[in-house]
């Protein structure tokens, strides 16, 4: 069997923060490669896949990833040599009973992901078909249509991705009037540029933080943002919520102190109740062209996510990130209890590509929105995550508009575009 896999291999890599993430080489008897790395989150929310780390404090600061470099090329290369390639569900399904925990954390998310990515790149070269093509063969997604993603472009940036910028972690442009996706990434750059100019105008810093956003110092409300980017968008010649609307990822658990049940908001001096940050989301639904909330509350917040979602769900997509955490067991749980109407999908919040499927074919019968997104933290020039949202005909690609590890995201994106339109 020529496709069988003969060899696995794993190493250390640095990822966007300077910090040590891993990437996996597959190769198969024929002489095929496939080859993959893996993000992790700063923000990770509590129910994630275990992003497995040393904890050796000489090396990165505890951070490095030998143990999961050792966990590939011994038990998951083991195991998994002989296999063909092309078995994509079975070799995940055999990944997950390796590690045998519900969270991952025995040979670790990161681990399983870079080995299951690289196992569909291997697969995809076997069939001799583009990444987005072959995702749809595998998993028998029928349509043959593709509707190409929209930005999501992550334009102001605080919380935990930034010093002394907004509690809030991301504000964010949805483009959505453009005909093309290389016109969309365009209307999207254009106004990251007019923004930029607008916040020197106001001697605000241009810097930027984790996901290539700017995170200006010395912003004093929360609220500042939502204006400065209305202006960026008039400013750049293009029609606030006709062109570009408004996302919002405000990361609330990160500001969540359970003991208090309170939303501690540094900028406002305020501590809000789950009531009272839905008044304020509903405030701004009012005064700005908003088109989505992604945890908009804490990731065990249940009732309040409940009359959240009650009170602006028809307005606004309610998008689960932390609380859903590409995890199909905890999205039929959000869709059980009706909290949202969109989810997040990240990878490496699961650990494989047939559990990520899986969510993301259990929203899609809800008619969910699908938002493919980045990671905040270590990111890396991996391209894999486009062509999932291209196979699933997601929604949108959430990825910040500058830094090469996101604008490589955008670039494959037109690339898959460009390659369409030939045929
Ligand atoms: P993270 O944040 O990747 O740093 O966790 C991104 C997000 O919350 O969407
Ligand atoms: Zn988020």
């Amino acid at each position: 069997m020529p496709n069988k896999i003969q060899k696995i291999t794993a190493r250390e890599i640095l990822a966007s923060d300077g910090n040590p993430t891993i990437e996996a080489t597959i190769s198969l008897a024929n002489g095929i490669q496939g080859c993959a790395s893996v993000p992790f989150g700063v923000s990770a929310g509590e129910h994630e896949a275990v992003t497995l780390v040393d904890g050796d404090a000489k090396r990165f600061n505890g951070r490095g990833m030998l143990q999961a470099c050792r966990n590939i090329e011994s038990t998951i290369n083991q195991r998994l040599t002989g296999w063909d390639a092309i078995n994509q569900k079975k070799i995940d399904n055999l990944l997950i009973k390796l590690d045998g925990t519900k969270n991952k954390s025995r040979l670790g998310g990161n681990s399983l992901l870079a080995v299951s990515l690289a196992c569909a790149r291997a697969g995809a070269q076997v069939l001799q078909l583009p990444l987005y093509k072959y995702l749809r063969k595998i998993y028998s997604i029928k349509s043959n249509k593709y509707i190409l993603p929209k930005p999501m472009m992550v334009v102001i940036e605080g919380g935990r991705h930034a010093d002394n910028s907004t509690d809030f972690q991301e504000y964010l442009l949805t483009v959505n009037g453009a005909r093309t996706v290389r016109e969309a990434v365009r209307w999207g750059a254009e106004t990251y540029q007019a923004l930029k100019n607008i916040l020197k105008s106001q001697s605000l810093s241009v810097n930027v933080g984790n996901e290539g956003a700017f995170a200006p110092a010395g912003i004093k409300t929360n609220e500042e943002p939502l204006s400065l980017m209305v202006s960026a968008i008039k400013k750049a010649g293009y029609l606030p919520g006709k062109h570009i609307s408004i996302s919002l990822d405000p990361a609330a658990s990160e500001f969540y102190e359970k003991k208090d049940k309170q939303y501690v908001l540094k900028r406002e001096q305020a501590g809000l109740s789950s009531s009272q940050m839905a008044a304020l989301y509903r405030d701004w639904l009012l005064r700005y062209p908003i088109l989505s909330i992604e945890d908009g509350l804490a990731e065990d917040d249940w009732t309040g996510w409940a009359d959240l979602y009650k009170s602006c769900g028809k307005k606004v997509r309610i998008i689960g990130d932390d609380l859903t955490v590409t995890n199909p067991e905890r999205l039929r749980l959000a869709i059980a209890k009706k909290v949202i109407n969109g989810v997040l999908i990240k990878l490496n919040q699961i650990g494989t590509l047939t559990e990520t499927m899986e969510t993301v074919q259990l929203g899609q019968k809800q008619n969910y929105w699908q938002v493919v997104s980045h990671r905040g933290g270590g990111e890396t020039t991996d391209t894999f995550m486009v062509d999932l949202a291209v196979a699933v005909n997601a929604e949108y690609i959430k990825v910040g508009p500058a830094r090469g590890e996101r604008t490589v995201k955008y670039n494959r994106l037109m690339e898959i575009e460009d390659e369409l339109q030939k045929k």
